[in-house]
């Protein structure tokens, strides 16, 4: 067995580090600049030197880059903790290659590899998240246009996006998967109304509002925005998800936390005056755990890669990376708040907080890792219904 990346791929990654250290720092996080502000500026930088788009197809503006490439990309990305590209370049732009017409493709995917527009996702609503194919929202024709009425929740980025991407139920007679079409919308639309909504782990300016409720009251959008087929969104919607969930950014969103966590356990007077955490035998063991967690994880999210650079499709293999890079977080951000003590628990303003507070914030952040893209038990179902053949609950 050879795990080893190739020298090219090597050098491939030394290219990434190198761009990332470089245009992407924590003091773009200052001030007054949202987390959101700052991440758009970025994508600019990342169309800019070819990154944002580069496994895309070359006819599309992409840069052609293999599945590994951008598997390395992702990971340097996480681990620096910063953006890899936004939905635009990750979600829509690929499902509009796969499914969208040519107009589409013409009017939207050259904004997406300049990273000029910002998307962000309408699918939840408040009676449907993981039985998502049970949505409401209703889209109804009106000649060339569809009138829609209903709720998202949860929308992501809202506040700062231009286009939202959104499911709507066309059909309400039929099966509740065949009655479902997928639209683009522009976020100014007249109609469209945008509401945050005010989360714990907010801590100022930085942070932004993460999480909106956005309502759609008569709002009109003309019938060449639909993508796919009228009624055939869910399948259309099925290809986004697999781009959502396939990442390696869940596992190697532990390794910078870990790692700091690491360097400051070991400074002497990290507990108590003389002493350091790590001379703390539970401390010290909870340390070697987590690194081997982050080896785990790590091998799931390249047999993904793997599996997609040999043309196989992940199916089970996705939910479990997915799932075990999720709670690995979530373990993480638990043992660092437990060896921090009591201080740990400051949040990022307080100037004695340890770490700059950043297990304070990593906690509580950690915690919708598990939620978002599909919880832990539907990622425990497919595994259990699609690798174990095991019947449905
Ligand atoms: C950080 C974050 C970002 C998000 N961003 C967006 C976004 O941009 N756009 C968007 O549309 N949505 C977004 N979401 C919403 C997300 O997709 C939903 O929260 C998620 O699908 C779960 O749906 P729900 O919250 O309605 O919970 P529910 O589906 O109501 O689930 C409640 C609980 O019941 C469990 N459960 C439900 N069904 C089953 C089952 N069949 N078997 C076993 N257990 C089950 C769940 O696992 C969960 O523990 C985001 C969520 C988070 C946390």
């Amino acid at each position: 067995m050879d795990f080893e990346f190739t020298d090219e791929q090597k050098s491939f990654r030394s290219d990434v580090h190198k761009f990332i250290n470089e245009q992407w720092t924590r003091g773009a996080l200052e001030g007054d600049t949202t987390r959101w502000q700052a991440a758009r500026e970025y994508e600019g930088s990342l169309a800019d030197g070819g990154w944002l788009t580069m496994s895309w197809p070359e006819a599309y503006g992409g840069g052609g880059a293999t599945y590994w490439e951008q598997m390395i990309f992702n990971e340097e990305s996480a681990m620096a903790n910063a953006p890899s590209g936004g939905q635009g370049a990750d979600r829509v732009g690929p499902v509009l290659i796969i499914h969208g017409t040519q107009e589409q493709k013409e009017e939207h995917l050259p904004s997406i590899a300049q990273g000029k527009v910002m998307w962000c996702q309408g699918y939840s609503e408040p009676g449907s998240g993981s039985d998502l194919a049970s949505l409401q929202t209703r889209a109804i024709r009106d000649g060339d246009d569809f009138i829609i009425n209903g709720q998202k929740i949860w929308t992501s980025g809202a506040v700062e996006a231009d286009w939202i991407h959104i499911l709507t139920r066309t059909d309400g007679e039929a099966p509740k998967h065949r009655g479902i079409s997928y639209f683009m919308l522009k976020l100014d639309t007249p109609g469209i109304t945008i509401r945050p909504i005010a989360q714990l782990h907010d801590d100022g300016a930085a942070d932004g509002h993460g999480f909106n409720e956005t309502f759609f009251e008569d709002v009109r959008v003309p019938a060449s925005n639909m993508i796919g087929e009228e009624n055939r969104g869910w399948y259309v919607a099925a290809t986004a998800l697999d781009f959502e969930r396939s990442g390696i950014h869940r596992m190697a969103g532990a390794v910078s936390p870990y790692n700091r966590l690491l360097e400051f356990s070991s400074q002497p007077g990290s507990r108590g005056s003389t002493q350091t955490i790590a001379d703390h035998g539970p401390s010290r063991d909870a340390l070697a755990q987590t690194r081997i967690e982050i080896e785990v994880a790590k091998y799931l999210g390249y047999r993904v890669t793997w599996m997609q650079a040999s043309n196989l499709v992940p199916n089970q293999e996705s939910s479990m990376s997915k799932m075990f890079g999720s709670e690995l977080q979530q373990r993480t951000a638990k043992r660092g708040i437990n060896m921090l003590g009591l201080y740990g628990g400051l949040r990022p303003s307080d100037p004695r907080a340890p770490l700059a507070g950043e297990f304070c914030r990593y906690y509580m952040t950690s915690v919708s890792l598990t939620i978002a893209a599909g919880t832990s038990e539907i990622q425990r179902n497919i595994i259990a219904t699609r690798g174990l053949n095991l019947p449905r609950g």
